[in-house]
């Protein structure tokens, strides 16, 4: 094992402010279960889960309540023993809506009637969840099983499922493992904590994800204003054999885009979508879901609860914390002490890919990050202006597009000409954004024109599979 600089850097990116101050030496606390939880069936990329459970059902931690419901899902567990309220549409962290269960988690089941199902359909409290397994003795059919029934997804953001990456298709090899240690959005300090506290798990982690991809050679990428972090992971596999080297990145936004870690450790490009990092023999992962891994394996632990950062300057004590999936942001804030002020903005996620919400009343996912409360001096308020085409989106850009002409084509309501320069292309980044001096929302056009293509897409699918039934 060997620590190298980065030798590729990429075009483009920002230098934000990180205010990481605010919560990087915050020992990671686990919170008790609160009394209710609002888990949601779309915790990751790909069609929600089936739920499988309904009012008045009483649930054990780990039960599988949200079934995988097609090839790009992943099952859902109860993060907490429980009585089902509701199940009910409810806003999730990117604002949109899902079915989501309501769990009362101060009930407790009554003894139930000689043949009632319920509560005698349950499975003794306490104990694994999932039988452990020896990583060693266990085959990588085994070990892919237990991710998949672990519910495990990509915890970085994106929540892609971790069983499907881990499974190239035919002809598709991985010949580079690279952990993603970047975190680079502002605030965040989850995936650092992490990797200082949970260093022999990602360890662990990274030793069975080699075993199912066949060996591949590892790269864990860390921006360099972490130079704790890359101590812990010099440390943590200072013994480790074969091709493993950590990757110093030089600190600029998006270091942490799946894309650019690639180029900036192995200097491969990935192709436009629908191309994926294993197209050019990669697999990309975050360290807290490699740590999740280690877990499930190791201990049959399930993916029932992450390390969310809660921070800003309107949060009274700002927090890295162990929750259950499903806990509200109203409970996380209560955690950390409440309000310092009334907070002008709320941020689910990190400041530059984030999504503001209204309410508190959301719960966490196996996706979130981080949540932001941030008082008016530091939200800026503005109007937007008429381009002046200075250029500055054009040089922040990482994805080599013109975000200006992007931007103006979604005014236009000519989503044919930002298809035509290459907005499928765009990682929603918000670097475009960041410095534009004109004050436009440039990523949230990016987002607008790829909603409305992807609806297109799946609408000329649908219509022609509907025509070949009929043939
Ligand atoms: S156009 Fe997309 S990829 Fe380029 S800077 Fe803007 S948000 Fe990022
Ligand atoms: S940064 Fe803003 S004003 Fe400058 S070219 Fe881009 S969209 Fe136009």
């Amino acid at each position: 094992m060997k620590t190298v600089k980065s030798q590729f850097k990429f075009s483009g990116g920002v230098h934000p402010d990180y205010n990481k101050e605010l919560a990087r030496d915050r020992q990671i606390e686990k919170m008790p279960v609160p009394p209710e939880l609002v888990i949601s069936m779309s915790q990751h990329l790909g069609a929600p889960a089936k739920c499988l459970v309904k009012p008045g059902d009483f649930v054990r931690r780990g039960q599988v309540i949200g079934e995988k419901n097609g090839f790009i899902s992943v099952l859902v567990r109860a993060s907490a023993d429980g009585k089902v309220k509701a199940v009910e549409k409810r806003i999730g962290p990117a604002g949109g809506k899902a079915d989501a269960v309501i769990l009362d988690t101060t009930a407790r089941p009554e003894a139930p009637a000689e043949g009632e199902s319920g509560a005698s359909a349950l499975a003794p409290a306490g104990g694994p969840v999932l039988p452990p397994l020896d990583w060693k003795s266990a085959t990588r059919e085994e070990l892919l099983k237990r991710v998949e029934e672990a519910g495990i997804c990509g915890m970085g953001g994106a929540g892609f499922p971790t069983a499907v990456k881990l499974n190239p298709p035919p002809g598709k090899r991985c010949e580079y493992l690279v952990l993603n240690g970047a975190e680079c959005e502002p605030y965040l300090t989850a995936d650092y904590r992490v990797m200082l506290e949970r260093a022999p798990r990602i360890r662990l982690g990274v030793e069975i994800m080699r075993k199912i991809l066949g060996g591949p050679a590892v790269r864990i990428a860390i921006e360099a204003n972490k130079p704790e972090a890359i101590a812990a992971m010099e440390a943590a596999f200072a013994d480790i054999e074969g091709n493993v080297e950590i990757v110093v990145l030089p600190v600029l936004y998006p270091q942490g885009s799946e894309k650019h870690q690639i180029y900036a450790t192995v200097k491969r490009i990935v192709p436009e979508p629908p191309a994926l990092p294993i197209d050019v023999g990669c697999v990309v992962e975050n360290v807290g879901t490699v740590a999740a891994i280690a877990d499930a394996v190791e201990l049959g632990e399930p993916l029932l609860e992450r390390v969310t950062t809660v921070s800003g300057d309107a949060v009274a004590e700002p927090k890295n914390i162990l929750a259950p999936s499903g806990t509200k942001y109203s409970d996380l804030v209560a955690f950390c002490g409440g309000e310092k002020m009334p907070p002008a903005k709320v941020i689910s996620g990190g400041t530059m890919m984030g999504f503001a919400v209204s309410t508190l009343e959301i719960g966490t996912t196996k996706t979130t990050s981080g949540l932001l409360l941030l008082s008016k001096d530091r939200v800026f308020q503005y109007s937007s202006h008429a381009c002046i085409n200075c250029g500055r989106c054009l040089r922040a850009c990482p994805m080599g597009l013109n975000p200006a002409l992007i931007s103006k084509a979604v005014d236009a309501n000519d989503v044919k000409a930002a298809e035509d320069a290459h907005v499928m292309d765009c990682i929603e980044c918000g670097a475009c954004s960041f410095g534009c001096p004109a004050y436009r929302t440039i990523t949230q056009s990016c987002r607008r024109a790829k909603n409305s293509i992807r609806a297109r897409i799946a609408a000329e699918k649908a219509k022609a599979a509907a025509a070949a039934q009929k043939k």
